[in-house]
């Protein structure tokens, strides 16, 4: 599936805030954003262009898509499978983003970062109610409980991770046993619980275009 490859840190200075895409880089003094807190170009220290209310859609769009590192067609299809569901499209779109495997192995502080989350999935690290899943994109269900494959519990990046952030510990709709070295996702999480600074009923509007 096509990712994106580029510098990422850029993507951060594009958005105009820490979308947190590099694991333990973004909490050090090394972040880029933090040094360069401007749009990344040769006129990015001095553009005062005024976006217009389409672009705010769309930036808002993009933000999402980058923070969980998603291309256009397969985000697309998550606002379609929301949009025919009952409640809020926004709210839906985001609790299928963030019920993603790979997003649940990084909360749950299995890996630094979606990205490293998303090829811990792929390689088969990970076993979802005892089976093992390797599709990032596998939607996790309430009281589904992800643990790491027994030949993997001495992954060097899986224990370097936890010990670091502490991530996981403190959502509410994740239960983590560090010794058994599995978690547990205890509920959809509500858009309140969910930590994305995002508007997504700018997407929905944006798509409904
Ligand atoms: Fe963004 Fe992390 Fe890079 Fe900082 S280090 S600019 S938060 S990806």
């Amino acid at each position: 599936m096509a990712r994106y490859t580029g510098p990422v840190c850029k993507i951060c200075r594009r958005e105009g805030e820490k979308l947190f895409l590099k694991g333990s880089r973004c909490f050090s003094e090394k972040c880029s954003y933090d040094r360069r807190s401007y749009a990344p170009g040769e006129h990015g220290q001095t553009s005062r262009r005024k976006i217009s209310g389409y672009g705010v859609q769309l930036r808002e769009k993009q933000k999402l898509k980058r923070i969980y590192g998603i291309m256009e067609k397969q985000f697309h299809g998550y606002f379609e499978k929301a949009e025919k569901r009952k409640g809020i499209t926004g709210e839906i779109l985001l609790q299928m983003l963030e019920c993603r495997l790979d997003n649940l192995v990084y909360r749950l502080g299995f890996a630094p970062s979606r990205k490293a989350a998303r090829q811990l999935v792929r390689h088969g690290h990970f076993l979802v109610k005892g089976k093992k899943v390797n599709i990032p994109s596998y939607q996790v269900k309430q009281q589904e409980i992800i643990s790491v494959r027994e030949g993997s519990k001495n992954l060097d990046v899986i224990h370097a991770s936890l010990k670091e952030a502490g991530r996981g510990v403190d959502i509410q709709y994740l239960r983590l046993d560090k010794v058994k070295l599995e978690g547990e996702l205890l509920e959809v999480p509500k858009r309140t619980d969910i930590p994305v600074l995002a508007q997504e009923q700018l997407i929905v509007e944006l798509y409904s275009k």
